[in-house]
């Protein structure tokens, strides 16, 4: 029986995924984005050890719930795919029994998702933190490559994707990184929405009880009309934009 490290569960409406989401947040990341609202995720050993079937068992009591509400499954993280047996076993399950799945990843682990993985995942959340190769490794101490990669393959594959990019002033919301970004996505066809978040103060406490650095410290939240240019950016290429 497959076992992962699962840090903790919600419920959630309209942001990860369709309908009402049972969001299971895998314990885990190899990333270490300097926004990252869940540091307290980074660590696998942080994680409750949990069986598939344990999973699965908390899963059908929201069965009716997800059937009223158009709603599923979400495994974000952390990073799913840094458990790729158990992300891939709880899809594999939750797929059989007719349960919508969303799989919410950076993309940077993608080459660990096997094709048959991600024929039982309904959508992707894709996150790409960043156009610009040297910001996304200031944004995230990690490659842009994989990503870009992982996201060309969803498009070859035909799987559904929404793209998540977070707007950080003075950090990820130079044109040239929205607009790169924006023309790249308008290349992939699978890609039904993009969601373009606000960078937020949220997680700034968790840093101080884990004794991290919060780097983003005097960073001020993104303005509307700062929002609605890094919006723009990607509505004027056809895409659709919430
Ligand atoms: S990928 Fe997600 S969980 Fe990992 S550091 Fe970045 S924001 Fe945090």
């Amino acid at each position: 029986m497959t076992i992962g490290s699962v840090h903790s569960w919600d419920l959630s409406i309209g942001v990860d995924g369709p309908g009402t989401r049972l969001v299971l947040f895998t314990a885990g990341c190899p990333l270490r984005c300097q926004y990252c609202a869940n540091p307290d995720t980074w660590q696998r050993r942080n994680g409750v050890e949990t069986s598939v079937e344990e999973v699965m068992t908390r899963v059908r009591r929201y069965r009716r719930l997800f059937d009223a509400t158009g709603g599923g499954v979400t495994i974000t993280g952390g990073e799913p795919l840094l458990q790729p047996a158990f992300t891939g076993e709880v899809l594999r399950a939750c797929a059989a029994e007719g349960i919508h799945t969303a799989l919410d990843t950076s993309g940077f682990l993608g080459a660990r998702a096997t094709d048959e993985m991600l024929a039982d995942v309904g959508l992707v959340l894709l996150d790409i933190k960043s156009w610009n190769p040297a910001t996304y490794r200031r944004v995230t101490g990690k490659e842009l490559v994989p990503t870009l990669a992982f996201a060309e393959r969803l498009a070859r594959l035909s799987r559904p994707t929404w793209v998540r990019f977070v707007l950080v002033p003075g950090l990820t919301d130079a044109p040239d990184n929205v607009e790169g970004l924006a023309d790249f996505v308008a290349t992939l066809p699978n890609v039904e929405r993009v969601d373009v978040l606000a960078y937020h103060r949220f997680g700034a406490a968790k840093y101080a009880e884990l004794g991290l650095p919060y780097r983003l410290e005097g960073v001020a939240e993104p303005t509307d009309e700062q929002l609605a240019t890094a919006r723009n950016a990607f509505a004027s290429r056809g895409l659709v934009v919430t």
